[in-house]
């Protein structure tokens, strides 16, 4: 019977090692890479090449591709946090500009008007001098005058402040809009770096 130990072994070769078939993304010349390889020089066309390894699916990719791809990932990055801070700003200003609303009737806030307010006073003061007049002419209680007095402070003050509030929501105006103007040229340039 055979000595099963004196069989002679098999030729040993040198363990095959794994490659991955690719083709160069460039020039289309075939390529051979090891399975962890990430970057490869094509030997045909000289490219440099990024090799992309997805499960099953093998490819390369030229790298001055990668690059514009990744300043075009970039740009939209900058114009999607542009558009955020300029919807930041609309919000803001939305809030802000309520600080500078006045009471009207029935507790409703409105935006200031200057003009409603000076109609107010042309039709209110001499019709207030008058009462005042006639009440102080024919004597009547002191209440008479000095109600007609009050209302014509409150005439007075509501001119003023509307005056007021509408000449800084105007300052304020013009400063949102300058900002908001200035975000809309930044986004059209990413836009224009990204094309
Ligand atoms: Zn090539």
């Amino acid at each position: 019977p055979k000595n099963p130990l004196s069989t002679p072994r098999p030729p040993t070769y040198p363990v095959p090692v794994e490659t991955v078939a690719l083709r160069c993304n460039h020039c289309g010349a075939p390529l051979e890479v090891g399975p962890a390889t990430r970057f490869v020089t094509c030997q045909f066309c000289h490219s440099q090449l990024a090799v992309k390894q997805t499960g099953s699916a093998a490819y390369t990719e030229v790298i001055e591709q990668i690059a514009a791809t990744t300043s075009q990932m970039a740009g939209n990055l900058k114009v999607i946090e542009l558009q955020n801070e300029l919807e930041r700003l609309d919000r803001e200003w939305t809030d802000h500009r309520e600080t500078f609303y006045v009471s009207g009737k029935n507790g409703h806030r409105s935006p200031p008007s200057p003009a409603g307010a000076v109609i107010g006073a042309v039709i209110g003061i001499p019709f207030l001098i008058f009462w005042i007049s006639t009440a102080t002419s024919m004597g009547a209680p002191a209440v008479f005058p000095i109600f007609g007095l009050v209302v014509a402070g409150f005439i007075a003050y509501q001119l003023f402040s509307n005056f007021q509030k509408a000449q800084g929501m105007e300052s304020a105006k013009a400063e949102y809009q300058a900002q908001r103007d200035r975000l809309l040229r930044q986004i059209a340039d990413a836009r224009q770096g990204q094309a």
